[in-house]
Order: C-alpha cells, then sequence, then structure tokens
C-alpha cells in the first residue's frame, strides 16, 4: 500500500502486515472514524491500519480504485462522495440500493461491495438511548444523503408515521416516493412537505405531536436551525426527543428544543454505531460481543470534552 494515499504522514513500517481501512471524503482532516475504528480493533484484537484519504473532489473513482489496487479491504465513505461510491460499487445490499448512497465498501468474492450502516447506527444509537420507535410519529427534517441513508432502517422499526420536510420541496418529495413501496410494505404512513408548509401545518396544529424530530440537515454545520423559533414551539414538548445527526457541541437545534423541555441527542453516538456496523462487516459478525460502541462513544465524549 502507497502511504502517499494517506491524509496523515504515515511510516510504510506502522502498516506493514496490517490490513488496511480508511475513509475516503473530503475534507477529510476532521474524522474521528480512524480513532473509533482503532479502539474496535484493540477491542477484538486485530492488528489493522485506518486511515484517512481525502479525494480531489472529481476523484473519488480513481482514488477508491488505487485504495483497493493495492490490497486495501474497505472504505468508509463521507461528505460528497456516499452516491459516487454508490455507483462504484458493483454489489450493493437492498437497503443501499434503495438509498442510493453507500458509506461502506469492501471487496468480496473479486467485486467491491457497497452499503450504508448510517440507517442501522441511528437506529442502534436511539435503542441504546432508550427510544422505542415502534408507534412513534417522526419528523425527518433535510431530504440530502442523510436522510437516504436513514429512512429505511426507521421504516422497518413499524413507526406510525414519518413525514419528510425539506427547504427544497421536490427533494422530499422524490424521497418519500422512493419509499413508499417500502413503508406501504410495513404499513408506515409516509408523508412528504416544504419545510415552509410543515411550519404552516405545525403553527396551525393540524399535524398534531411528533414524538421524534430528527435534525438531518446541514444546517448545523453553519451554525443555523433548519426551524425558526416561532415553528421550535409548536414542534417541541417534554415528550418529544430531538436528534441532531451533527455531533459536537450543543447545536441551535438542540438548544430550541432544550428550551421546551425536549430530550436531546447529538449524532456522535450514530457515527460509533455506523462504524461498528462498518467494522462487523469488515472483520466479521463473530466480533459483534467482542466490541463495545457505548464504551467507546463514553471513551470518545471523555476525548472531546
Ligand atoms: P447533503 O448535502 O446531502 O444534504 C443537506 C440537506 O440539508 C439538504 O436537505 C438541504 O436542503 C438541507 N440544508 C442545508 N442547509 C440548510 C439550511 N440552512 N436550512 C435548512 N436546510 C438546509 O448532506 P447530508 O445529508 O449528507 O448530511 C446532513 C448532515 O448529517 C451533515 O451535517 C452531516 O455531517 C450529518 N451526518 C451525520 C452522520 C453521523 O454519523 N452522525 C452520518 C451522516 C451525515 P436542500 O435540499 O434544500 O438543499
Amino acid at each position: 500500500m502507497d502511504t502517499k494515499l494517506f491524509y496523515d504522514q504515515v511510516d510504510p513500517a506502522t502498516i506493514l502486515g496490517k490490513a488496511c481501512y480508511a475513509v475516503v471524503g473530503n475534507p477529510i482532516g476532521h474524522s474521528l472514524s480512524p480513532w473509533i475504528h482503532q479502539r474496535f480493533a484493540e477491542q477484538a484484537a486485530q492488528a489493522m491500519y485506518y486511515g484517512r484519504i481525502q479525494a480531489p473532489v472529481e476523484g473519488f473513482q480513481a482514488t477508491a480504485e488505487a485504495f483497493f489496487q493495492q490490497g486495501g479491504r474497505g472504505l468508509n465513505v463521507t461528505i460528497p462522495f456516499k452516491l459516487e461510491a454508490c455507483a462504484f460499487a458493483k454489489q450493493l445490499t437492498a437497503h443501499a440500493q434503495l438509498a442510493g448512497a453507500v458509506n461502506t465498501l469492501w471487496q468480496a468474492g473479486g467485486q467491491i461491495n457497497g452499503d450504508n450502516t448510517d440507517g442501522l447506527g441511528l437506529v442502534r444509537d436511539l435503542d441504546a438511548q432508550g427510544i422505542e420507535l415502534k408507534g412513534m410519529k417522526i419528523l425527518i427534517l433535510g431530504a440530502g444523503g442523510a436522510a437516504r441513508g436513514i429512512i429505511g432502517p426507521l421504516l422497518a422499526q413499524s413507526p406510525a408515521a414519518v413525514m419528510i420536510a425539506n427547504r427544497s420541496p421536490s427533494k422530499a418529495k422524490q424521497l418519500a416516493t422512493l419509499f413508499a413501496e417500502l413503508a406501504h410494505s410495513v404499513g408506515v404512513a409516509l408523508t412528504a412537505e416544504s419545510s415552509e408548509d410543515l411550519v404552516t401545518q405545525v403553527s396551525s396544529g393540524t399535524l398534531g405531536q411528533f414524538d421524534l424530530v430528527i435534525n438531518a440537515t446541514a444546517a448545523s454545520l453553519t451554525v443555523l436551525s433548519p426551524i425558526s423559533d416561532q415553528a421550535a414551539a409548536q414542534l417541541f414538548q417534554p415528550r418529544t426527543f430531538a436528534y441532531d445527526l451533527v455531533y459536537g457541541k450543543p447545536t441551535p437545534f438542540m438548544q430550541q428544543a432544550l428550551q421546551h423541555g425536549s430530550r436531546v441527542s447529538d449524532g456522535l453516538g450514530m457515527l460509533v454505531e455506523q462504524a461498528a456496523a462498518a467494522f462487523l462487516i469488515w472483520r466479521g459478525a463473530t466480533f459483534s460481543s467482542t466490541i463495545n460502541p457505548r464504551q467507546v462513544l463514553a471513551e470518545l465524549r471523555h476525548v472531546l470534552a
């Protein structure tokens, strides 16, 4: 493996004889994935190296090809390459195919396989926080790559209803159409709204209360909330759970929810749980009882504090 592929300077001796994995994105310097996978490797006593790769914006395919040709075993894929990773994989899991977005690639049977573990990561994190999704009314804000990854696994938990609301309404409607058959098959009412209409309907009380509000927009990255304070006052109640996919310090969305007595969570647990799911795909499901994602999450929160 040519160590020049990696974002960080890597001594070739460090990776000698180890199975190599990496996360590829642009930018990539902020990624916590190497730290998380290193801890899983230690827990499972696996000799593996996990690095960061910054692919040129127009160069995902060439970078991924070079990594696998040089013997790389698996890649995690982050912004902005999840859709390209889906096209790159020759074999997709049913969930990745439906989502049209891939965050985990690996070589098996002489070809590149792709899956999307983001939604599973979210569901596992919610479960670990005591959130029972069955029968819930869920609102998803945003209709980008992250929303694509989470809708399928959320529907599979049999909530009562899922609404997707997005700034650009056509994208929300597109996603609702894409997942309509799955929603129908599991008896979930799946609807789409523009963010504007959502605010009107929430304010007039026609929508009723949501149990879980998920911020899957990129608004928090620009220190904004995707909803106004007025809409937040209607949406958030003490029984509401507000989940922001972004992690780090409390976001404006989380602060709005806290002001109205709602329970909140950032997306750090989802990040760790999606990584755990990828680790098990790569290294084998037998390690599911060996690795401890909740311990890794607690350690990571300590490191970031
Ligand atoms: P995309 O760029 O694919 O989609 C962005 C979405 O956010 C679109 O729906 C867009 O609306 C909306 N949006 C952006 N800015 C605003 C704003 N100011 N107000 C309202 N809506 C806005 O990004 P992703 O879906 O890939 O990622 C979304 C977030 O999820 C990111 O912050 C990412 O870091 C996080 N994430 C976290 C993960 C975890 O493990 N915790 C995993 C994956 C993602 P429009 O369509 O109108 O442009």
